[in-house]
Formats: C-alpha cells, sequence, structure tokens
C-alpha cells in the first residue's frame, strides 16, 4: 500500500547514508534523472493512463433504470437492447450477432452517464468510463495505445470481479470519433479512430468477457460514417430534454431525500422548468435546500424552489448594484416584457425580478401549462410582441431605447425567420437556402414593424397601470405573476 513511499524513504537514507561516508553522489544522481526522464517519456508514449474503472461497491451500482427520471422511450429502446446481452444463449442459437455499441445521442445533462451505469447494473457487467478527449494526444500512437488499454483493462477487471459482461462509456465521442479526412483531422486522430473500429470489430459473443461500448454524443452529425456502420454503433438512442412529466419524475427522484414544507407543488415547478435537463433540476433541488438552510429553515418551502428556479437561470445575485436610473429602466423593461406576455398569454407570468444576477439585470419568467413544440403564426407572432415589448415600453415611459434590448431583437429576429422559414409569411413557402438576403430582410423588418406597432399602441393603453406596477416593482424588486396579476385592470 505504502511501498511507493517505503521506497523513496530507502532512497533518501541510502544517499545520507553515503554521502556521510564521503562518497560522490553527482554521477549517481544524473544517472536517476536520465533514467527518470526515459521513464516518464515512454509512459507518455505508450498511453500511461488508468480509465476509471469505479470500484464493486460504489455508486455505479446503484444506479438503476428507475434511478432515472423521465426518458421512458429511451430507457425502452436501451432495455431492448440490452436483452440481447443477458440472454446471450438464445441470441446465439438464432445465430444474431451480438451488439457492440449504444450511442446515446442529446444535450448535455439528460442522463446520459447515468444510463450507461444503469445499463452496467442491468447487464451485471463492470463499468469503465472515459472521455473522448483522453484519447487526443499529440505523439502519433498513444490514442491508439490507450484504445487498446482500455479494452484489456475491461476484460481483466471483469475477469478480476468474476463477472461475464463488461461496459465501456465513452463521453464525447464526437472528439474522438469525429469524421476522417477533414481539415482537422489528423494522422493520429486517424489512427486512434481505426484502433477503435478495429477493437470495436474485434469483438464476439464466444469471448469470455462480452464489451460492450456505450458512448455519448451531442454531434452525430460529426461522428465519421464509420463508426454509424451496421456492426459498430448500430443502436442510436435519443435522449432528450425532459417533457413535463418527466421533470416531474425527475424532481421527484431529487427531492426523495429532501424534507419538502406542505405548500410546494412539484407539478407547478415542473410546469415552470421548461428546456430545464435533469442536470439543471438536481441543481435547482440542491439550491433550493441551501436557500432553506441559509434561513434556517426545516423544510423547504415553494418560494424557495422558485428562487431556486431563478438561480439556475440567471445565477447568482450581484453585489454590484445598478444606478438608481438604471433600475428604473430596467423595471420599465421588464413590465412590459410581462405586460404583453400577460395580455397575449393570460396567466403566463410566473416572476418578474429585478434583482440584477449575474447572467440578466432583470427578468421576465414565463409560465407554460403544456410543453410546446409546435407553434401558429399567431403564437410565433405574440412570442415576437414578448419581446419587443421591453424596448417599446422604455421608449414610452423614458423617451428613448437603450442597449439592454439586444437579446430581445435576436429573439425576436430568429422568430420571425421562423415564421418565414415555415411557409407562413407573405412570401409563401420557401427553401431556405435559395430566399435571397435582402427578401429576406425586408420581409422580416415588415413582420417586425407590424408587430411593433400592435405592442406601442397596446402598451400605450397601459400606461397608467405600468406607471403604478414600476412603483411597488422598484420598492419590491420581485414580484410573483399572481402579485402583478392583481394590479391588471382587467383582473
Ligand atoms: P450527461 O451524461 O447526459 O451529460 P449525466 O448523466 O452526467 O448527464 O447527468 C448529470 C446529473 O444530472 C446526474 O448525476 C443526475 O443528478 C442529474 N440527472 C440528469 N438526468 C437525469 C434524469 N433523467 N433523472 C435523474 N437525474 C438526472
Amino acid at each position: 500500500m505504502y511501498t511507493k513511499e517505503i521506497a523513496v524513504g530507502a532512497v533518501i537514507a541510502l544517499a545520507t547514508f553515503l554521502f556521510w561516508k564521503g562518497i560522490d553522489l553527482l554521477p549517481f544522481l544524473f544517472l536517476a534523472a536520465f533514467v527518470g526522464a526515459i521513464l516518464y517519456f515512454n509512459s507518455m508514449r505508450t498511453g500511461g493512463k488508468s480509465f476509471t474503472a469505479p470500484s464493486k461497491d460504489n455508486k455505479v451500482s446503484l444506479v438503476r433504470l428507475d434511478d432515472i427520471g423521465g426518458q421512458d422511450m429511451a430507457k425502452n429502446e436501451l432495455r431492448e437492447a440490452l436483452e440481447f446481452i443477458r440472454d446471450v444463449e438464445t441470441i446465439k442459437k438464432l445465430g444474431i450477432r451480438p451488439l457492440k455499441g449504444i450511442l446515446l445521442n442529446g444535450p448535455p445533462g439528460t442522463g446520459k452517464t447515468l444510463l450507461a451505469k444503469a445499463a452496467a447494473h442491468y447487464t451485471d457487467s463492470v463499468f469503465l468510463t472515459a472521455s473522448g478527449s483522453e484519447f487526443v494526444e499529440m505523439y502519433v500512437g498513444v490514442g491508439a495505445q490507450r484504445i487498446r488499454k482500455l479494452f484489456n483493462q475491461a476484460k481483466s477487471l471483469a475477469k478480476q470481479q468474476g463477472k461475464q459482461n463488461a461496459v465501456i462509456f465513452i463521453d464525447e465521442i464526437e472528439v474522438l470519433g469525429g469524421k476522417r479526412g477533414e481539415a482537422n483531422s489528423h494522422i493520429e486522430h486517424e489512427q486512434t479512430l481505426n484502433e477503435l473500429l478495429v477493437q470495436m470489430d474485434g469483438l464476439s459473443s464466444d469471448e469470455m468477457v462480452r464489451v460492450l461500448i456505450i458512448a455519448a454524443t451531442n454531434r452525430p452529425d460529426m461522428l465519421d460514417a464509420a463508426l454509424l456502420r451496421p456492426g459498430r454503433f448500430d443502436r442510436q438512442v435519443k435522449v432528450d430534454l425532459p417533457d413535463k412529466k418527466g421533470r416531474l419524475q425527475i424532481l421527484l427522484l431529487h427531492t426523495k431525500n429532501k424534507p419538502l414544507a406542505e405548500d410546494v407543488c412539484l407539478e407547478d415547478i415542473a410546469g415552470d422548468t421548461m428546456g430545464f435537463s435533469g442536470a439543471h433540476l438536481e441543481s435547482l433541488t440542491n439550491e433550493a435546500a441551501i436557500l432553506a438552510l441559509r434561513e434556517s429553515k426545516e423544510k423547504i418551502s415553494s418560494d424557495h424552489l422558485r428562487s431556486a428556479i431563478d438561480k439556475v437561470i440567471m445565477g447568482e445575485k450581484l453585489d454590484r448594484l445598478p444606478s438608481l436610473q438604471e433600475k428604473q429602466r430596467i423595471a420599465v423593461h421588464e413590465i412590459g416584457h410581462a405586460l404583453l406576455s400577460e395580455i397575449t398569454t393570460p396567466g403566463s407570468v410566473a416572476t418578474i425580478n429585478v434583482a440584477s444576477r449575474s447572467n440578466a439585470l432583470g427578468y421576465v419568467r414565463q409560465t407554460q401549462e403544456n410543453d410546446t413544440y409546435l407553434y401558429t403564426i399567431d403564437q410565433l407572432k405574440a412570442k415576437i410582441a414578448v419581446a419587443l415589448a421591453g424596448a417599446v415600453a422604455e421608449e414610452i415611459t423614458l423617451g428613448n431605447r437603450s442597449t439592454g434590448a439586444s437579446n430581445d431583437f435576436k429573439q425576436a429576429t430568429d422568430l420571425a425567420k421562423q415564421i418565414i422559414y415555415g411557409g407562413m409569411s407573405t412570401l409563401g413557402i420557401v427553401s431556405v437556402e435559395n430566399v435571397p438576403s435582402e427578401l429576406l430582410h425586408s420581409t422580416m423588418s415588415a413582420i417586425l414593424k407590424d408587430v411593433e406597432s400592435y405592442v406601442h399602441n397596446t402598451l400605450i393603453t397601459y400606461h397608467p397601470t405600468a406607471a403604478q406596477i414600476l412603483a411597488v416593482l422598484l420598492n419590491k424588486e420581485s414580484l410573483t405573476g399572481d402579485e402583478f396579476r392583481k394590479m391588471l385592470p382587467m383582473n
């Protein structure tokens, strides 16, 4: 266990003894440094690196498919694929070739690593993990050596632990498996990828240890076609951002060990967190617990969870405060967004906040009853109206606009493009590549101008209400959707 320490101690003791005896140690020191350098470079060259292989009794074996919220489709597809590994005898009888690779494809934080770990548990396999970037080296041949080492390590670990299966998880496979022959590809990269292909082709169901490669990527388009060829990663499982039901399940999983107050409705939180990944939701529950701790509360309340949503989206509150004038402008701007949001989609404002955080000076968070994947032209125009309302409100109340709206404009122009490319503009159905840029620009401007004048007329009629809300918001810094709605004339 302490062999390294004992060896170093012994060498130091010997050197001291020889020095005391009056023997000149300088030549020996040079020799030792020389040998050390050779060993070091050799280990670099041969990929002297071990891959993370969590031990038998660690967390890996504890991740089950049931511990992963949402992702029902991905879990079913994965389970189906893994049956091939669990039921080897039947598979052999039917002459089916073994499954060698599964590619998990989806944005970060959606549970791909968890799925790979759960797959290892489901098939009673040892689990090894590596990232694509660990194979990228300057020296030709090192990456390929590392691939060989990874496969050998998986097999020997399985033997050691008396298991018949091994799962190797390679995260960010696009780094190692990018297309060959392109500008950024070079000989070392090609050798590494070739080695992976060779190793995968060499896997057979007759071996003592069957190895399954699970790879994760967010960019399947970047992968070399050879990797996706049948017999390699021929199963692709899509791991998408969770929908509302999925988010609720993930929230339930991550609040299992946390005391929640009676006022907490996780379903509402799931509704308010469209676009959140599993990792965001985990961080949200954790932040909420930290907020409860800071306030010395024993239970996590609904307010804690809502503040945590804001924190996860917008970052920590800033100490640097904007001037009073700036704060007033921020508030006017946000009230503009909130008014249009409420007018176009009643009940849609979740919070208005003007306490500056690291990612935004102020913001309006909208809630959504159901996840929406398709939008009509009216819905898109309503979204454009909400985006433009901040700048228009500044103009009406303060007489001019500011740079604070540049993000809003980007969002508005993107939405206008969606209208055009969706064939819903005056241009009719168009091909994305062939719309002349001037025509695109003029059509986009027409859509934006049209919505802008609607927003202007609407906000003028709400001007007195906006002034009242402004006073309250500046005082309280944050308003919940319900508080905001109570101040509107229609309620
Ligand atoms: P990925 O590999 O897709 O980037 P991970 O699997 O590493 O994401 O997820 C990171 C963390 O996010 C997990 O440790 C877990 O706490 C949480 N998480 C992500 N997706 C889920 C999910 N579907 N169910 C439960 N927790 C999740």
